[in-house]
Order: structure tokens, then C-alpha cells, then sequence
């Protein structure tokens, strides 16, 4: 195929002990998929389905990377998460069977401008410039499922650290929505597709990070991503 232009790298994120990588496709994150991170942002856990948004597939940023302070904010706020990728794609899955369509799993930080977020939700404008900018989707390699199993069935730690200082820690059983209930409803929205990466959800914890800021998170046997804001 001949292109009129350079078509874009495809974004990829590392998998575990391989030089193979990961094809991303698209990135969906659900909101509030924990009781005391949803109270903290001012919302009712009880009467809401799960809900979501994307970000761009060239927002992963690998483990160990420097990122800019990005553009247009004064309150970037990291929000730890476990990731699940899709290994085989779907619509209408069933939750019995939805688990069948996760490759592996990683750790990753949904970056939030908070500023421009809350200013999208007072105006009722959409999430993206709040959510899907450039470099907001830091993530590990990837681990299979045939390594790590199903982490969110388990009572796996999940934590992150700013400067070495615990900002956010609770457990993945804590999930509103656990992994397999979230692929069979967002199937129920769009297609999924082998590529896809699921950004879970937050513990509450939420905060910012500055220029110069080092955050370490951790999820048990899933892994561990250090990102620095340069
Ligand atoms: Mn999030």
C-alpha cells in the first residue's frame, strides 16, 4: 500500500520476559469503579452503571519513561489501575465467557488534568482534553493470563507512590465492576477487539504530581511501573 503521507508507528506496549510486543488498538478506562474513589469525586457508587471513555492508542507511555509536564494544566493527577488487555475480540460477550477474551494484564496510571476535567463536568462538556492528551496512559509490560491468571478474582494489592510516599492503596476484589462484567458490558456498547487495553478503574487516593515527581505504582504479581515528570 502506498501512503500519501507517513502513516503513523503503531503503538505497542512491551510484554514480560519477550521481545514481542503488544499491538494497541484502542485504550477504554471506566470511571469509578471504586466505592471510595467514586464518593471522593462527589458521585453516588450505588446508582450507576459503569460508565466510560478513551483515551487515543498513542497515549501509552512505556515503563521507565521521563514524560513533560504536559500542556495546559495546573493539577495532573495520577490514578493507579490495573490494565487488561484483549487477546480475542467480541460483541454481546457473556460474562461467563468474557474472561476467555483477556491476553494479559498490566499496571498503568490513567493521568488526569483534573483542572480541565472538572471544568468539562461543571460545563457538561466531554472528558477528552481532560483525559485522553499526550502521554496520559502509562502502562508495564504486559503479563499472560497463563502467568498472572485473572488478578481482580484476587485480593492483589494495588498501590502507588509519589517520591516514595504511599498515595493510593486498596485491593482489586474492591472493583464496582469486576474485569469479566466490564467486557461483557462494554461489548454490549462497541465491538472489542484484539488490541483493546482496559484501564479499570481507581482506588481512592487520588492527587497531583509535579515537575520533578517520581510515581512508582504496583499491582501483586502484575508488575511495577516507575514514571517520572521531568
Ligand atoms: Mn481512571
Amino acid at each position: 500500500m502506498s501512503f500519501v503521507i507517513q502513516p503513523s508507528e503503531q503503538a505497542t506496549v512491551a510484554i514480560d520476559g519477550s521481545g514481542k510486543r503488544f499491538p494497541v488498538r484502542r485504550i477504554y478506562c471506566v470511571g469509578r469503579n471504586y466505592r471510595a474513589h467514586a464518593i471522593e469525586m462527589g458521585a453516588d457508587p450505588d446508582r450507576e452503571p459503569p460508565f466510560f471513555f478513551m483515551k487515543p492508542a498513542d497515549a501509552i507511555v512505556q515503563n521507565g519513561a521521563t514524560i513533560a509536564y504536559p500542556q495546559k494544566t495546573e493539577n495532573l493527577h495520577h490514578e493507579i489501575e490495573l490494565v487488561a488487555a484483549i487477546g480475542e475480540g467480541g460483541r454481546d460477550i457473556q460474562e461467563k465467557r468474557a474472561l476467555d477474551h483477556v491476553w494479559g494484564y498490566g499496571v498503568g496510571i490513567d493521568l488526569t488534568r483534573r483542572d480541565i476535567q472538572n471544568k468539562a463536568k461543571e460545563m457538561g462538556r466531554p472528558w477528552d482534553m481532560g483525559k485522553g492528551f499526550d502521554n496520559s496512559a502509562p502502562c508495564t509490560a504486559l503479563r499472560p493470563v497463563s502467568e498472572v491468571g485473572h488478578p481482580d478474582t484476587t485480593n492483589a494489592t494495588i498501590w502507588i507512590k509519589v517520591n516514595g510516599e504511599i498515595k493510593q492503596k486498596s485491593t482489586l476484589d474492591l472493583h464496582i465492576w469486576t474485569t469479566a462484567e466490564t467486557i461483557s458490558y462494554l461489548s454490549g456498547l462497541m465491538e472489542l477487539q484484539a488490541g483493546d487495553l482496559i484501564f479499570m478503574g481507581t482506588p481512592d487516593g487520588v492527587g497531583p504530581v509535579m515537575p520533578g515527581d517520581t510515581m512508582e505504582g504496583h499491582i501483586d504479581d502484575v508488575g511495577d511501573l516507575t514514571i517520572k515528570i521531568a
